[in-house]
């Protein structure tokens, strides 16, 4: 696999790779780990570097700040940010590419059905993303039956296609407006639940990452993430051994659970990123739901 990857990293030129570089290098020191499928690091690898080639496209093109939302709203309204259909489509294309490659039967026909239903109708991916990112779970329901996809690959492939226009709109808001805290643990820039809380290196405070635009913002340690319960007797945490860097933060409020990984406990000169936590993670997912947790619920 290394050497695939190596290739490809390679290829990379613009802003976005060197972090994707990064990510890929601690992907590696992973490998040969017994709970990590070499096939879903390789599919996780494309998605993002698919995904870095439409950042690197939407940095170089730049643009004006965009104006944040009113209070009490994420900043960023998924109905207005900025999307280009070209890129969009492009991303879409690289996804469907990749999946055919891998042979992945299911995702390739859910794939290739979106690509033909946007030949007819090139507005639809936009309403795809945009339903995605809010969530419209009405205007997702119609796609649904439109699209004869399922409910929850449209919401997955929809914040997959997303996350690039997300995260570059969201450096479009102005910085002051930035790093504001929601009491529920929501991301207060495109108001997604956390995708993953990290204990920094330096003191072990609380940052909770937002995959969709690639929010962090610091959090109250004993308070849920997903709901804002701090009522300590309903809060939990689950773990495979107490030596893990990672584990579960549960809670019997919203009956979900969070991915938490503290960096003081993970090799020297590593920390906590999105990507490689998703796969080094994993095994968490599966274990919250055999515990009968939502790890996220939108
Ligand atoms: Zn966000
Ligand atoms: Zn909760």
């Amino acid at each position: 696999m290394s050497d695939k990857i190596d290739n490809r990293v390679q290829s990379q030129t613009a802003s976005g790779s060197c972090s994707l570089d990064d990510d890929i290098r601690a992907l590696e020191a992973l490998e040969g780990s017994e709970y990590i499928s070499a096939d879903y690091m390789r599919f996780r690898v494309a998605v993002a570097r698919a995904q870095a080639d439409v950042a690197d496209r939407l940095a170089a093109a730049g643009g004006e700040p965009l104006v944040a939302g009113a209070a009490g709203k994420p900043l960023l309204d998924a109905s207005l940010v900025p999307l280009d259909r070209d890129l969009l489509r492009r991303l879409l294309d690289s996804l469907c590419t990749f999946c055919a490659a891998a042979d992945s039967a299911s995702g390739t026909e859910d794939l290739e059905r979106l690509q033909r239903a946007t030949d007819k109708d090139a507005g639809l991916l936009e309403q795809l993303v945009r339903a995605a990112c809010g969530p419209d779970p009405d205007v997702l329901q119609s796609l649904t039956r439109t699209l004869e996809i399922p409910v929850f690959a449209l919401l997955l492939l929809g914040r997959m296609l997303a996350a690039p226009f997300m995260a570059a709109a969201r450096l479009r808001l102005p910085e002051r407006e930035r790093g504001q805290e929601d009491p529920t643990g929501h991301c207060a820039v495109c108001g997604s639940p956390p995708t993953l809380s990290r204990l920094d290196k330096e003191e072990g405070h609380r940052f909770l990452m937002c995959e969709l635009c690639g929010e962090e913002w610091e959090f109250p340690r004993l308070t849920c993430a997903l709901c804002g319960c701090d009522e300590q007797d309903n809060l939990g945490i689950l773990f495979i051994s107490e030596e893990d860097p990672r584990w579960l933060e549960t809670c019997e409020t919203c009956k979900r659970a969070v991915k938490t990984v503290d960096e003081r406990k993970l090799p020297d000169g590593q920390t906590a990123r999105l990507l490689v936590e998703d796969v080094a993670g994993l095994y968490l997912d599966i274990l919250a739901e055999k515990e009968g947790y939502v790890r996220i619920a939108f």
